[in-house]
Order: C-alpha cells, then sequence, then structure tokens
C-alpha cells in the first residue's frame, strides 16, 4: 500500500459529461493501469444547486461506455469512502473544528453587499480584488453581536503571509506562487457546506491519492490546496495540469465547435475506442508517430512526461479518420448492429426484420462500412437504395443523358438486364464488357449515362454492388423513369 500510486477522477456533476472530463479520466486510468495503481471515482456535488443524480449516471455510463472503470468509489465502494462529498460533511468538520481550534481559520461574518462593495473599491483603486481580512481577528464580543443580528457566518482560511507554494508539475515543471497574493478564502460556506479547494484536500488525502491529474483551469487553485494541505499536516501529493482543449480556431472547445459532450459523440455513431484513442492524443503523445492504439498500447506507450504543455487542438477531422479506421475493422455483424439505430431512425428499417429483408438489409449496410465515418452517416450512405423517386443531383448529371450515344447504350443494357439469368456482381460486370465490345465506347460512356439514369447522381457506389441490390426490377423502373425525366423516352 505504501508504494501503491493511486489517482482519482472527481467530476463535480452539474452537468452533460463533457469531453474534457472523458480525456482527464482517461490520462488518471491509463496512469493508474501503467503503473499498477488503482483510480477512485469520487463525485464532487458540493454545488447544491447545479447538481443532479442524472448528470452523475451520464458521468458513470459514459466512463463505462468509454471502458474506464474505477477500483474504488460511487456503486463500487472502497475502503475510503463515502465516495459522495455530501455524504462526508461530518469528516469536512472535524477538521475544520481542527482548524479553527488552532487559529488557522476564522469565522467570517461578512455580507455578500459587503464583500462586493471590498472588490469594487480594490478594483477601482486599480489592485487585485481579495479578501482583506476584516474578520480575521474578531473579539468575542464582536462575533457575539453578528451573531445577534442573525448573521450566518463562513469559515474562512487564514493565509500565512510570506509562504512560497512552488510545486513540480509534472506537466508544467515548477510552477511558482506566492501566498501573499492570495486573500483569506471560504472554506466553509454559510449553509455549513465545504468549497471545493477544502474539501479536495480532505478527500485527496484521506483517500491515500498520490497523483492529482487534472485539467489546467485548476492550476491557479493549487495553491490554495497547497495551504490546507500544509494546514492540515497532511502530505502533499503530485500535480500534474493537463492543458486546456481549443477548437481548431485556437479558442476554448465549446458548443461552437461541434458536440461537447461524450454522449453526443455516442448518439452520433462514434465509437468508444476511437474516441479514447483520439483523446489520448489530445495533449500526449507517443515518441514516434503511432496513431492507432490498441488501449493495451496506449497504457504501455503513456507517460506523464510526454504529456504537453501547449493547449491541444481538437481535430474532428482526426476523430473522424480514427473512427473510420476503427469501423472499417468491425465484424459486418457489428457494423450492422451499429448502423440498425440509425436505420430505424430514418425509417430504412423497423428492427423487427427477418429472412430475406433482412439479408438485403445486412447487404445494403455492409456497402456503407468502407464509407463513413460515424454511425449518423450510414443512412445518408445508404439512402439511394431506399428513394426511387429521386431527381438529378445537378444540371451536369441531367445533361450526361443527353449524349448520343445514351438511346443505344440504354437499350442493349436492358436488352442485357432482361436476358440476365442472375444478377450478381460478375454478371453486371459481364453485362458492361459486352454492350462496350458492341458500342466500342470507352467505359465512362457506359457506365455514367447507367449511373445517372439509376440514382441521378455522377457519383456514387459501384454499379455493380448497386445492381444486384436493387434488382433488376427496380433497376429498369428507376431508369426508364430518369430517361423520361430527360426527355430520352
Ligand atoms: N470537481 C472538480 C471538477 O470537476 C474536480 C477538480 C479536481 O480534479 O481537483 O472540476
Amino acid at each position: 500500500m505504501d508504494n501503491e500510486i493511486r489517482v482519482r477522477f472527481a467530476p463535480s456533476p452539474t452537468g452533460p459529461f463533457h469531453i474534457g472530463g472523458a480525456r482527464s479520466a482517461l490520462f488518471n486510468w491509463l496512469l493508474a493501469k501503467k503503473l499498477g495503481g488503482k483510480m477512485v471515482l469520487r463525485i464532487e456535488d458540493t454545488d447544491r444547486d447545479r447538481s443532479k443524480p442524472e448528470y452523475e449516471e451520464n458521468i458513470k455510463n459514459a466512463l463505462k461506455w468509454l471502458g474506464i472503470n474505477w477500483d474504488e468509489g460511487v456503486d463500487v465502494g472502497g475502503p475510503y469512502g463515502p465516495y459522495r462529498q455530501m455524504e462526508r460533511l461530518d469528516i469536512y468538520k472535524k477538521y475544520t473544528d481542527q482548524l479553527l481550534a488552532e487559529g488557522k481559520a476564522y469565522y467570517c461574518y461578512c455580507s455578500p453587499e459587503e464583500l462586493e462593495a471590498e472588490r469594487e473599491a480594490l478594483t477601482a483603486a486599480g489592485k487585485m480584488p481579495r479578501y482583506m481580512g476584516k474578520c480575521r481577528n474578531l473579539t468575542p464580543e464582536q462575533r457575539a453581536k453578528f451573531e445577534a443580528e442573525g448573521r450566518k457566518p463562513t469559515i474562512r482560511f487564514r493565509v500565512p503571509e510570506g509562504v512560497d507554494l512552488t510545486f513540480n508539475d509534472l506537466v508544467r515543471g515548477e510552477v511558482h506562487f506566492d501566498s501573499d497574493g492570495i486573500g483569506d478564502f471560504v472554506i466553509v460556506k454559510a449553509d455549513g457546506i465545504p468549497t471545493y479547494n477544502y474539501a479536495v484536500v480532505i478527500d485527496d488525502s484521506l483517500m491515500h491519492i498520490t497523483h492529482v491529474i487534472r485539467a489546467e483551469e485548476h492550476l491557479s487553485n493549487t495553491p490554495r490546496q497547497l495551504l490546507v494541505y500544509d494546514a492540515l499536516g497532511f502530505k502533499r501529493p503530485e500535480f500534474g495540469h493537463i492543458s486546456l482543449i481549443l477548437g481548431k480556431d485556437k479558442k476554448k472547445m465549446s458548443k461552437r465547435h461541434g458536440a461537447t459532450s461524450c454522449d453526443q459523440y455516442r448518439q452520433l455513431g462514434y465509437l468508444p475506442h476511437a474516441l479514447v484513442n483520439f483523446l489520448a492524443l489530445l495533449g500526449w503523445a507517443p515518441t514516434d508517430e503511432q496513431e492507432i492504439f490498441t488501449t493495451e498500447e496506449l497504457i504501455k506507450a503513456f507517460n506523464m512526461k510526454h504529456v504537453a504543455k501547449n493547449p491541444a487542438v481538437f481535430d474532428i477531422e482526426k476523430l473522424n479518420w480514427i473512427n473510420a479506421h476503427y469501423i472499417k475493422q468491425m465484424t459486418p455483424e457489428d457494423f450492422f448492429a451499429l448502423a440498425k439505430p440509425f436505420m430505424v431512425k430514418a425509417g430504412y428499417m423497423t428492427g423487427e426484420e427477418t429472412g430475406e429483408k433482412l439479408a438485403w438489409l445486412e447487404k445494403v449496410v455492409a456497402t456503407a462500412q468502407t464509407q463513413v465515418e460515424f454511425g449518423a452517416q450510414i443512412p445518408p450512405a445508404v439512402a439511394l437504395y431506399f428513394n426511387d423517386n429521386f431527381d438529378f443531383e445537378t444540371q451536369e448529371a441531367a445533361d450526361v443523358l443527353k449524349e448520343e450515344t445514351v438511346p443505344t447504350v440504354m437499350d442493349m443494357f436492358f436488352k442485357e438486364l432482361a436476358e440476365a439469368a442472375t444478377l450478381d456482381g460478375p454478371t453486371v460486370k459481364a453485362m458492361f464488357k459486352t454492350i462496350q465490345k458492341t458500342t466500342k465506347l470507352n467505359g465512362k460512356h457506359v457506365y455514367m449515362p447507367v449511373r445517372v439514369a439509376l440514382t441521378g447522381n455522377q457519383h456514387g457506389p459501384e454499379l455493380v454492388e448497386m445492381i444486384p441490390l436493387l434488382g433488376a426490377e427496380r433497376t429498369k423502373q428507376r431508369m426508364e423513369a430518369s430517361l423520361k425525366k430527360a426527355g430520352i423516352k
């Protein structure tokens, strides 16, 4: 136990699980797996207005979906629980009483209005706003007077002067703060609930956390937390602050840049491992050029030394590329399972199909496997198999049917189609060969008019793939309708 590596992921359940949170969880998990350590999941639910049980569920489900499991924490338990902060209030109280008794913390009766006025005055004077310590040295009489007025006190940490708060960040190297820039901060709110900077220290310490890996936005909280570690005589853990995630425009990743919650990616049909692979590369880089990693490879290669200081850029094209890679590797059964909810939603199947109909759907869906980057792209990729009433995609496409050789090609094609005993890839290929040979036209003049007549489009899947799936009857009907529309027949 003494040398055991213990990390934690400590989300606040105040909103849908963000991909930034997923990355923090992943880095902690990779570190734990690599070093044979333990991962703790603690829920920091002290923001009572914004915390919701459904967000906690959302976080846990997303972690499970990603394959990030935890050894201790909510739901699974462990020796240092409870693992929800609101269930630990008596624990915090014990330490607060200690700090108060030692004079390291004190009651503050300043009202929000008074604090606001102080902040404004300091800002107007060009100074950094901070609490100036008005209640630092209240006499028992002054306290009694405030209590009699019905004021509910907060508890503030008495920040010592002139303390050097330097620490060695695993990502950013030596980081320096000075206690003089920090005003006495609230550790317990007027309603008795501890603040983040306070509870986090007690929890990390009592849960024997050795490495605190979290987002860069918490870097400026660290000096306050160090003060609490020192005041309570707790050993400081190692800290590693991983950089912000920026959009491609170098602005902080937000909804403007697209999907930001883990759920949205799941709903769009991204594969959990693809997301894990992508998130691992957001701020961490292997020593070589490798970009596709199995989980085992990630665990083996991951190293905090190669977590970058500079911001990570969320490149959706890269995620799509990685996802497409894993999609291509799926078994046809798995790919069909991925497609199914999207196909049902698009109205292309009910999900209850059996027999021939199901076999046909499986073949149709299979044609999308090499084309799509994520699940939601599957229905548009196979739409042409479901929609017989299409228009020409462009004028250029419509014009293809006006070429003078088109009537000959069409006549021959229909003749071949009628004569074909079976309709599979090789027979369709042979049909086109025969037409080409007889007409002496080059491939383009044979294939393109058939393609446009069949789909309204100059681009799309291979004809040898499409025609067998559409069958002779639908192929003929669709082409005749197009020729009619183009005024050929
Ligand atoms: N509850 C904090 C958050 O979600 C945790 C920060 C930390 O890891 O210390 O941002």
